[in-house]
Formats: C-alpha cells, sequence, structure tokens
C-alpha cells in the first residue's frame, strides 16, 4: 500500500514555524517512504476560513520545498460527510442534543461540585418524544453527538474503555473513552466540526499514517472509534511535541507570531527554518541541513522527545549564517543578480563575502563597498594617515597574481615596521571603512590597483 500522509491546517492564518514542522514532518516521512502528500484544507468553518490563506500556506510551502501530490478542501465535500452521518445515524450512533451552551455549562458545573468528571451526561438520550417535540416547536435545532463505544448495554452507565494504539513518535499510547464527552460532530446549523470529516476523508483518501501535534492524541481515541464505527481501517497515528518559544509560550496562526511569512521577510533561508523545525526537540542535533533529501536522512519520528520543544528564534540566524557560508555560488547567482549583483566579479565576490553575512540580502551592503567604496569613510590620526599614504604608495602594479596582498603587505611591514592589528586595521578602515568583514586578501583583487588607489586617504 502506498504511504499516504495529509497535512491538514485549517486556513484562518499564516502558517507559523510550528505548522510548517507538522507539514515537513510529514513531507519527509513520505519521502522516506516513498509515499504522496496530500494538502488538505480543514476548512469546515466558512466563517474564520478564507481562499486567501489557503494560498498563502501553499505558497509558504513551496517556499519550503513541499510541493504536494494533491490539494483537497473540505467546504467541497461536504456531501461525503453527509453520507457519513447518515450511516452512524443508521448505526444509533449518532444522537440529536438540544442543550444550549449555558445549560450544557450549567450541568458542567454541577457535575465539578459532585465531584464526577465533568463530561457530558448523555442527558439527551432520556429525552421524551414530547419534550423533543416541544423542543422542536419552540425553534431549537439539534447538534449531534458521536455515541463513544465505552459502554456494555446501557450507555448511561460508562466503563473504562481503553484505545490503544502505537504511536509512531510516542510509542504505546491509550485514550480511556470513558473520561470523554461525547463529541459534537453537527452542529446546529448543519456545519461540521472537524472531528468527523477529518476521519470521513482520511479514510476516502486512503490516508496511512496521520502525524499531527500531541494536542490531538485524545481525539485520536475518539478518531479511532469513529473509524471503527465508519467499519474502517484506522491509519498508523504520530503525535509530535509541540514548539514554544524559550519562555514556554505556544505559537498561534492568530498572533501571526514566527509566521512563515515573516522568517522569510527577514531574509531567514528556508533551509534554516526547515532544519530547526524538523531537528529541534529530537535527539539529532540542530545543525542546518543544505536540502530537504539530507534533512530526510536526518529525520527520524521516533527519536522526538515526548515534551515541548523550546527553541529561540536567535537559533534560526546562527544556522543562516552557516546556510550562506557554505552556499555555492551557483545556488546564489540568481538571488544575486536580483540584488544587481553580476558581472565577472560576482563569483569572487560572493565566495569572499558570504562567510560575513547573516543574510544573503547583505551581499549588497559588501557589493556597494567593492564597487562604490566605503560609504562612510573612516577617520584616522596623523599617524595612521601618514602609515598609509606610505603603504599605498608600495601598492603592487598590476597585473596581480593571487599573492598580491601578501606581497604588498610585507612590504608595507618591511618600511613601516608596524605588523599585526596596528598594519592591517588602517587598511581595513581605508579599503571596506569597517572595522570587520571579509578577508582582504579576497577583496583586494575585486578593487584592482585603481579601485584600491581611489580608496587611499
Ligand atoms: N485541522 C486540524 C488542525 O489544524 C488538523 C489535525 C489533523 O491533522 O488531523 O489541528
Amino acid at each position: 500500500m502506498t504511504v499516504t500522509v495529509r497535512f491538514a491546517p485549517s486556513p484562518t492564518g499564516r502558517i507559523h514555524i510550528g505548522n510548517a514542522r507538522t507539514a515537513l514532518f510529514n513531507w519527509l516521512f513520505a519521502m522516506n517512504n516513498k509515499g504522496r502528500f496530500i494538502q488538505r484544507f480543514d476548512d469546515t468553518d466558512i466563517a474564520r476560513s478564507k481562499q486567501e490563506f489557503a494560498d498563502s500556506i501553499l505558497y509558504d510551502l513551496h517556499w519550503l520545498g513541499i510541493f504536494p501530490d494533491a490539494t483537497e478542501y473540505q467546504s467541497r465535500r461536504v456531501d461525503i460527510y453527509d453520507a457519513a452521518v447518515e450511516r452512524l445515524k443508521a448505526a444509533r450512533v449518532l444522537y440529536a442534543c438540544y442543550e444550549t451552551p449555558e445549560e450544557l455549562d450549567l450541568r458542567r458545573k454541577v457535575r465539578r461540585t459532585r465531584g464526577l468528571p465533568p463530561v457530558y451526561g448523555r442527558e439527551a438520550l432520556t429525552l421524551t418524544p414530547e419534550q423533543v417535540a416541544e423542543y422542536q416547536s419552540d425553534g431549537r435545532k439539534p447538534h449531534w453527538r458521536f455515541l463513544l463505544p465505552n459502554f456494555t448495554s446501557d450507555p448511561l452507565q460508562p466503563e473504562r474503555t481503553e484505545v490503544h494504539w502505537n504511536d509512531l513518535v510516542r510509542g504505546e499510547e491509550t485514550v480511556d473513552l470513558a473520561s470523554l464527552s461525547d463529541p459534537v460532530l453537527v452542529r446546529e446549523d448543519g456545519t461540521y466540526l472537524y472531528t468527523l470529516p477529518s476521519v470521513v476523508d482520511d479514510i476516502e483518501m486512503g490516508v496511512t499514517h496521520v502525524i499531527r501535534g500531541d494536542d490531538h492524541v485524545t481525539n485520536t481515541g475518539v478518531q479511532i472509534a469513529l473509524f471503527q464505527a465508519l467499519e474502517a481501517e484506522p491509519p498508523v497515528f504520530g503525535h509530535h511535541n509541540l514548539l514554544t518559544t524559550v519562555s514556554g509560550e505556544g505559537l498561534s496562526k492568530r498572533t501571526g507570531a514566527l509566521s512563515i511569512e515573516s522568517l522569510r521577510g527577514d531574509g531567514i533561508e528556508p533551509m534554516a527554518v526547515a532544519s530547526l523545525a524538523v531537528l529541534v526537540g529530537t535527539s539529532e542535533n540542530v545543525a542546518a541541513a543544505h536540502d530537504l533529501a539530507e534533512l530526510a536522512s536526518h529525520f527520524d519520528p521516533a527519536a522526538t522527545s515526548k515534551s515541548a520543544a523550546k527553541f529561540d528564534p536567535d537559533e534560526l540566524f546562527v544556522l543562516n549564517r552557516t546556510l550562506m557560508h557554505h552556499m555555492p555560488f551557483a545556488e546564489a547567482r540568481d538571488r544575486l543578480i536580483v540584488l544587481g549583483i553580476s558581472g565577472d566579479r560576482a563569483e569572487p565576490f560572493w565566495l569572499a563575502v558570504r562567510g560575513n553575512l547573516d543574510r544573503l540580502a547583505d551581499a549588497v551592503v559588501w557589493w556597494r563597498i567593492v564597487d562604490q567604496g566605503p560609504q562612510e569613510p573612516a577617520e584616522f590620526s596623523g599617524e595612521d594617515r601618514d602609515f598609509l599614504h606610505q603603504a599605498f604608495d608600495l601598492l603592487p602594479e598590476e597585473p596581480w597574481n593571487g599573492t598580491v596582498w601578501k606581497d604588498w603587505t610585507g612590504k608595507i611591514r618591511e618600511a613601516t615596521g608596524r605588523k599585526g592589528k596596528a598594519l592591517f586595521m588602517p587598511l581595513r578602515l581605508a579599503l571596506t571603512g569597517q572595522p570587520s568583514g571579509p578577508e582582504l586578501a579576497d577583496l583586494l583583487p575585486l578593487l584592482g590597483r585603481e579601485g584600491t588607489m581611489a580608496r587611499r586617504p
């Protein structure tokens, strides 16, 4: 059977790095198993779901290197869910309830004060036909609950009923169905909550592995019961830990914090995001992988920790610098052209500056320095100015070879007696206007004799 996974966000906001973790866990799992990846939008909440968010999620996934084999929208599949509802009703495991949220709230409070778990007490099952008729004549519409299989013969006497599965990430898992309320599957207005459409789609789309955040562990107990009620074999489940900030805060699509869009805007490379999103909170070292194939070779869902994966966004910059440092010119070329960096000097320029970049776009700063000269000329003491005049007079004639920097500074050392920082810092400041930066031995050939002499203070 072809391994089939899905990434199923609701399109109610931009995805963040935590959502990227889920998407990538699925994508890498599919890569490692020659499987299929379905992009499924859980957009049954029509009030909050927006096409523009679905589009932006696809854009963000492409940016990360994820190209789904199929894209589905739940809002277009309501007939299929309606058919499943009929099957559940026929099997007498879906029942109508008429309570208002206030009534339910009150009941929960009463149960709590009696020391009972605040689960739904299945009162709707005890309604007489007259009471139902009265609700209906009052204009109340029912919502529909799934009768969890947690009793022998009397649903009003639930008993401990364990659902077990062997979780891809967490190992043996158990949920007791008696500890849960019968979930509402269909709202008063006939719209669907997430629980049923998800199961129906997983069946219909041949999903073999459901990999998602561990906030869904309890849902899985319920959903396994639903798979069984629909006479389908449940898929394999895997629940990964969620990402939190260093202070332990969760991420939210609504706030936009650490959204893929904002990270892209900050100049973070997709592979820095992907490497951190996948490797943090696992037993693997968080190191920058060059591409998703390399990341896939480090990916093992079972090596994921069970506790929350705390991460510091600054780690993204560390990974970004590593990626810049090793990025071959062939990979940077087109992006540099867009930044106005092209021509014969583009390649040696890239090799000279990449080790100093936090972000690729910062190459522009160095290109300006190389091309036009220091943006803010440095101030020199009289002594340093004299030194520099002497030094520039010793600049070798062209043609230059690969040792021009060494030859030049050798002559300067001999003539002035200066060495170390006293020799290099004034030269660096004169040539670049900056106290630190790429190796001057690499920059000098880019300036040429004329460009260098133009920097004589
Ligand atoms: N729409 C659900 C969510 O975003 C999907 C969970 C699942 O993968 O089943 O949490």
